[in-house]
């Protein structure tokens, strides 16, 4: 079928033309000809990257009266992103019918979209929780609104927006059509069509929850404390890597994105804690390819819409399998490949089960990449460069008498090493040390005990360096293990490899942590409220303490309240001396936080990083800089708006890992690495 045979009026098949839209997409082939019909209540399961935009975008202006000045078409989406992405597609396809199309989000100047609406619309794209208060403030008129669009429908009612989208749909007239369109198909977003629509037409582009099969999903192996150097390990084995990095938790996002960018990588967080300004900052840079890695929180990452994402990375598996569609489909859209890994400990292989069960997709087992791997195909890279290298014979030509008699003894081969070994010793020499990072397989799910787990374990069943508490509340409290992780986390300001396993009872809980957190993890938890629960936790020793009863002595463990100063340094007014932490902790107790094994991971690399590194190149913009520079100021100048500024360049230029210690502690910006947050 051609976009010509489908019904749309010429003005837009003129658009289309010269957007290069050859042939309408699986999804617009079955949509657009039913949208464009008489009475027309729609649901499209679909990712994006399927082209769903233009499947309701082209009705939808093909159908409204251009002329309209209150709204009759009114398209509903989860964020501000998506809002204006939506509004500039409609722009661009009505291009030649003149329709008056106004976005209107939050985080932004409300009077001005009042006054928008007021100068007359035809179609508004809204995010919810902006449209209700216009709404509220009687800004906007929906009674003739003949057709409401929702747009990832599934993803708005995870925002919490069930009872705006509700309320909106109330207000606007009875006989109206509604299409909606969602990756997932939950029982709140089937209760939205049993409830606003007529026997809608239903159209699935794969599986009602199947991801995109241009998707390779890839699981890895390791243990919790070498994720962070599987991530490296995987950037440095894909170095044209384009990714989104997801973490669970907006302290963790931090964290990861911080160690990567001090390290040389282009990578900067996206979470709740940035200011609008700061995430349209590193949006546009990441757009524009000015970056190459998007560390990101699921909900921050809610709506983002950009092509030719190579990779998605899971630094965790998130709690629920419908984040893993969202996070997996952000790669491989408009028909391109992508590929979405996944790092798991060795007790989570039964989520992998889940998942592949749900989206009826299948798993491939990967191996984080050895050093020889990383070295072979760093090498490649770098004789392409070589390669590729444009020789500006002009300027260069003065030099090369003198350079050619400096090379007079040396065979062309030996040249030619030479060459290669000036960029490429770095990296023998950090992989070098660098062992095996996969993990043996485990039989069962988070909580089971493995063989190699239980030779970390001590005699009394809690896991050598952990601490185990007593939760009071259990899963008839609708608590599950990744709300109990997140609660955690939220509450201390942990990460979650700080948390060990994790034991679900129905009216009480247990879960492992990091044994110098002990006594503060009490105090921080104690008193908070999960889902309208009040939380205690205490310590507890179990099989020791003998026989059923789980709940042990509860009094201060030896090893309680050994935060040193890093946590004293937050509490007290938030003073920061993580980093300083971060040096003088390099070699010692800390498991996690970046301290113990970041500690030498950075000494490591300190001899690596400070040349410049390999990683930042490759078709990304500023990296074309670094190059030419033979250092990172340009990347370290562009990190500044994450606060990293002054860490990455001073770091970089001194090249050792002692300087980055010192430096990195009294820049570092408050919300990283900070072992707890203070308690509200
Ligand atoms: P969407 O799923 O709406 O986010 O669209 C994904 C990408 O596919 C966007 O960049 C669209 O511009 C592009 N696209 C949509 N429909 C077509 C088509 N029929 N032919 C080529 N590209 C398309």
């Amino acid at each position: 079928m051609t976009f010509e045979e489908i019904g749309l009026k010429s003005e837009v098949l003129k658009s289309l033309k010269e957007l290069g839209f050859e042939a309408p997409t699986p999804i617009q082939e079955q949509a657009i000809p039913y949208l464009l019909g008489e009475h027309s209540d729609f649901v499209g399961l679909a990712q994006t990257g399927t082209g769903k935009t233009a499947a309701f975008g082209l009705p939808l202006i093909t159908k409204i009266d251009n002329h309209a000045t209150v709204p009759q078409g009114l398209v509903i989406c989860p964020t501000r992103e998506l809002c204006l992405q939506i509004a500039k597609d409609l722009e661009t396809y009505a291009k030649y019918l003149k329709i008056n199309i106004v976005a209107v989000y939050g985080g932004t100047d409300i009077r001005r979209q009042m006054t928008e609406i007021k100068k007359g619309v035809a179609i508004v794209v809204a995010t919810p929780g902006r449209l209700m208060d216009l709404i509220q403030r009687k800004a906007i008129s929906l009674s003739s609104v003949e057709y409401v669009v929702l747009d990832e429908a599934d993803e708005m009612l995870n925002m919490g927006f069930k009872e705006d989208i509700d309320s909106i749909l109330e207000s606007t007239p009875e006989h109206k059509n509604v299409w909606l369109f969602s990756a997932t198909m939950p029982n709140e977003v089937a209760r939205i069509a049993k409830t606003y629509m007529e026997n809608p037409f239903e159209v699935s582009i794969g599986h009602k929850n199947q991801s995109n099969e241009n998707i390779d999903h890839i699981y890895y192996m390791v243990k919790e404390k070498d994720r962070y150097a599987a991530v490296k390990r995987l950037i440095d084995f894909n170095p044209q890597i384009y990714g989104l990095i997801f973490c669970r938790t907006r302290q963790e996002t931090g964290a990861v994105a911080e160690k990567l960018a001090k390290e040389g990588y282009s990578a900067e967080p996206l979470h709740g804690d940035l200011s609008q300004a700061m995430r349209d900052r590193v949006m546009d840079r990441f757009r524009s390819k000015d970056l190459q890695i998007l560390v990101a929180t699921d909900v921050a990452a809610r709506g983002l819409d950009i092509d030719n994402i190579t990779h998605v990375i899971n630094y965790n598996l998130p709690d629920d399998i419908e984040n893993y569609t969202h996070r997996s489909g952000r790669t491989a859209r408009a028909g391109k490949k992508g590929e979405s890994l996944v790092l798991i400990n060795t007790r989570e292989s039964g989520k992998i089960r889940a998942i592949e069960k749900q989206m009826r997709t299948t798993f491939t087992q990967g191996s984080i990449p050895n050093a020889e791997e990383i070295c072979e195909i760093q090498l490649m890279k770098l004789i392409n460069k070589v390669i590729k290298t444009d020789v500006r014979e002009k300027e260069i030509q003065k030099f090369m008498p003198t350079v050619m008699a400096e090379f007079e003894d040396l065979s062309k081969e030996e040249v030619i090493k030479h060459f290669v070994s000036a960029e490429f010793n770095r990296f023998i020499e950090y992989y070098e040390r660098a062992g095996d990072l996969n993990a043996q397989n485990s039989k069962d799910d988070r909580g089971s005990d493995d063989r190699s787990n239980r030779r970390e374990r001590k005699s009394d069943g809690i896991e050598s360096g952990k601490t185990r508490f007593f939760v009071s509340i259990g899963s008839r409290d609708g608590l599950n293990p990744g709300g109990l992780l997140r609660h955690i986390c939220d509450a201390t300001g942990l990460n979650s490899s700080n948390i060990g396993r994790i034991d679900i009872m129905p009216s009480f809980s247990f879960f492992e942590a990091d044994d110098q957190y002990a006594t503060e993890m009490v105090r921080q938890v104690n008193g908070t409220n999960y889902e309208g629960h009040d939380v205690s936790i205490e310590v507890t020793k179990v099989k020791s303490g003998g026989g059923s009863g789980h709940r042990g002595g509860g009094g201060a463990r030896k090893d309680g309240g050994g935060f040193g100063g890093k946590f004293q340094g937050n509490r007290d007014g938030g003073q920061r001396r993580e980093g300083g932490g971060q040096r003088s902790e390099g070699g010692g107790q800390r498991r996690e936080g970046g301290f113990r094994s970041e500690g030498s991971g950075q000494r490591r690399e300190g001899g690596f990083k400070k040349e410049g590194g390999f990683r930042s190149e490759g078709g990304f913009k500023k990296e074309g800089g670094f190059r030419s520079e033979g250092g990172f100021k340009k990347e370290g100048g562009s990190r500044s708006e994450g606060g990293f500024k002054k860490e990455g360049t001073g770091q970089r230029r001194e090249g050792g890992f002692k300087k980055e210690g010192g430096s990195g502690s009294s820049d570092r910006s408050s919300s990283f690495g900070k072992p707890f947050k203070k308690k509200s």
